[in-house]
């Protein structure tokens, strides 16, 4: 199995929201960065992702325009899996769907070589169960990046029931290397993060609904209450109400009723008010 030292090319799967984040932190660390979507557009917009992600943090002087520069210069795009042959270690960030991960580590599997490490992104599917499409459970290991990438410190290391004390030593060390702190979970439904934040986001979103509060009021209870950066409602729409319902229906598919979904959040999503990245979600936003 590869160590730290051998990692030269990072191969990324999904060159959405969190794909192009990753893709962008891998970059700036040094690596060489072959990114894959299933069409050009799509890899397109994880591009235009970048761009803008690089020029905030030129303007915050995060970075500097030669660094920014650097990092676009390191990534290739691409449509075809074949192109992530020659990476050592590889993150997939697909939707969040099991039979897709499954065929996509399937693949991988196939296609990198034996010693290379195969990580997934997903914020609560079971990471044993991903790593059962392939021949080297011992090599699939979480690793859970945080929204923004390029501005959340920290990443969730999640070990299977197979993974290896070195597949969990390298994930760990690769992203320490990208400029995160990391912790670790075991393979149990959510993680760490996401068993404990989807309830109590339902639970703000049930206040809101049975009238405990305004929306306003239970945000800034939250905040100024228990210090902590967002309140549930802006911190649901910030994730996008759709991805909410979808974790915490898994959450309650595997460990029962005290993670029912909240009424109302079913209903925004229906309605299509998925937060903001449809202008519209428990607040407005602009377009
Ligand atoms: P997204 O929808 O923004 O991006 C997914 C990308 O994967 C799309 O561009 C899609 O075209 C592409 N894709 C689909 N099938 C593919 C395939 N076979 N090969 C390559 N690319 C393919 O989703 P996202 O928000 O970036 O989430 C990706 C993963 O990260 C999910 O597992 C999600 O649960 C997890 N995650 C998301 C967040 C978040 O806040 N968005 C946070 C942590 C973890």
């Amino acid at each position: 199995m590869y160590e730290l030292d051998d990692v030269e090319t990072v191969g990324v799967v999904g060159a959405g929201t969190m794909g192009a984040g990753i893709a962008q932190v891998a970059a700036t660390a040094g690596y060489d960065v072959v990114m894959r979507d299933i069409e050009q557009s799509f890899v397109d917009d994880g591009f235009e992702t970048i761009d803008d992600s690089l020029s905030r943090l030129v303007d915050r002087d995060a970075l500097s325009e030669q660094e920014a520069e650097d990092t676009k210069a390191r990534i290739t795009g691409t449509t075809e899996l074949d192109d992530l042959a020659g990476a050592e270690l590889v993150v997939e960030a697909a939707p969040e769907e099991m039979e897709l991960k499954q065929s996509i580590f399937a693949d991988l599997d196939d296609v990198l070589d034996e010693e290379a490490l195969l990580a997934t992104n997903t914020s609560t599917l079971s990471i044993t169960t991903i790593a059962s499409a392939t021949e080297r459970a011992d090599a699939v290991v979480g690793l859970h990046f945080m929204n923004p990438v390029p501005i959340m410190d920290g990443v969730e290391v999640v070990t299977g029931e197979r993974t290896a004390d070195e597949t969990t030593a390298l994930a760990h060390a690769f992203a320490e290397d990208l400029g995160k702190e990391t912790w670790e979970s075991d393979d149990k439904p959510g993680f760490v993060t996401n068993r404990i934040l989807m309830p109590w986001i339902n639970e703000g979103i049930r206040a809101f609904d049975e009238g405990v509060a305004e929306k306003e009021d239970i945000d800034r209870g939250m905040t100024l209450g228990t210090n902590v950066p967002m309140g549930p409602l802006e911190l649901a729409d910030h994730i996008g109400l759709d991805v909410c319902l979808h974790a915490s229906e898994t959450l309650h598919e595997e460990l029962g009723d005290r993670y029912t979904p909240a009424y109302l959040l079913k209903r925004k999503v229906e309605a299509g008010d998925l937060g903001k990245k449809t202008g519209r979600g428990f607040y407005e936003y602009d377009e």
